[in-house]
């Protein structure tokens, strides 16, 4: 049994709440992620799971039994840290092996552990160097090895990829996404790379200042965010959002302009609920879905910035006639490298919409 779940969770450092009340259940086998911006809460929230910090008030559970004042080392939880932390006088065997040797485990037993982790990370060449001896990559699998002996009910991961170079990042991603199916344990993983989340997780939980916007799977997030922070924070490159207004509401729904470009409006069947004509809103449009201009939708004339050709896609870096910031991806089309401007459209099937306070209404 090794699920988690938090209830009415709290957290104050002296007079400042850091954490306003989680509650979440983190199923047996399941892979969550937390992500979030800068200081929303995410390591705070693993820490709490971990024993490092306290709860303030709340209650968490790890396998069905209230874990809040239990000692961190008797909680059944592994953590690996960011900054790997070996310990640089022992060798890569002595550094996986230490906390069985410190839980007094008989040495045959420590050996074998050691070695089966070892297997399972590709660390048996290098059981014998120390620290300093090995790469970024390495080091972060012999602190993973290091939480694999303990054979840990819940694995806590804090930003663990976020000291290496960007093509070590994707290796050890997929050698992660390797470890949870072939050692089929917990696995709660902080990061702010939403790739990483979108990638790892089973289940993403997005957090801001100190609360959960939303939580559910990779795709159920990307495709039917709960609001505009949900919908900016998803998705790479981000979502594109620009002002528009509500010119017409019929019981089908709502007519928008785009503000400052010309006639370019958008029908989108969106309960009216207390929606009026001249409310200002936001309509979201993800790089990957502008068509081509003439396809019925609304037809956005930009002028660009800087285009990217990556070979199959390009990402073009363009701006509004009223100067908002766009990114539109497209499939690599020779013919428009060099163009200074660029007609794309936006349809009603694809958009989302927002009101003023980021609530989302389609
Ligand atoms: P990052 O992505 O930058 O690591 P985070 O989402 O992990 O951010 P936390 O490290 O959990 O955020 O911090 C949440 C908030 O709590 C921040 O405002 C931070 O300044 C504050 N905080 C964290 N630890 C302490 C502490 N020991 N004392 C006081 N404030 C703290």
């Amino acid at each position: 049994m090794s699920s988690v779940k938090l209830r009415g969770v709290r957290k104050s450092f002296g007079s400042v709440e850091v954490i306003k009340g989680v509650d979440l259940d983190i199923d047996s086998k399941e892979f969550v992620v937390f992500v979030g911006p800068s200081g929303c809460g995410k390591t705070t929230l693993l820490r709490m799971i971990a024993g490092l910090e306290g709860i303030t008030t709340g209650d968490l559970e790890i396998g069905d039994a209230r874990m809040n004042e239990v000692d961190p080392s008797k909680r059944g939880i592994a953590m690996v840290f960011q900054s790997y932390a070996l310990y640089p006088h022992m060798t890569v065997r002595e550094n996986m092996g230490f906390a069985l040797r410190f839980a007094r485990v008989p040495k045959d037993e420590i050996a074998r552990q050691v070695e089966g982790a070892a297997r399972i990370l590709a660390l048996e060449p290098l059981l014998n160097r120390f620290p300093k001896e090995l790469s970024g990559g390495q080091r972060q699998r012999v602190a993973i090895g290091r939480a694999i002996v303990r054979q840990p009910e819940v694995f806590l991961f804090d930003e663990p990829l976020s000291n290496l170079d960007a093509e070590l990042r994707v290796h050890m991603r997929i050698e992660i996404a390797r470890l949870h199916k072939e050692l089929k344990t917990t696995i709660v993983y902080v990061t702010h790379d939403q790739v990483e989340a979108m990638t790892l997780a089973d289940k993403i939980v997005v957090l801001r200042d100190g609360i959960i916007e939303q939580v559910g799977r990779p795709l159920d997030l990307y495709d039917d965010p709960a609001n505009q922070f949900v919908a900016g924070f998803i998705g790479s490159p981000k979502m594109n959002f620009l002002s528009a207004q509500v010119k017409e509401v019929g019981s089908g729904g709502v007519t928008i302009g785009l503000v400052n470009e010309g006639d370019a409006s958008l029908r989108m069947p969106v309960a009216p609920n207390g929606t009026k004509v001249g409310d200002t809103v936001t309509l979201g449009i993800r790089p990957e879905h502008f068509g081509d201009a003439g396809q019925g939708g609304a037809d956005l004339t930009v002028a660009v910035d800087v285009a990217e050709h990556l070979g199959s896609t390009s990402y073009i870096y363009a701006n509004t006639t009223s100067s908002e910031q766009i990114i539109i991806e497209r499939e690599e089309s020779r013919s428009e490298i060099g163009m200074d401007q660029v007609t794309v459209s936006i349809s009603a099937e694809k958009a989302f919409l927002f009101d003023q306070n980021g609530v989302r209404l389609r």
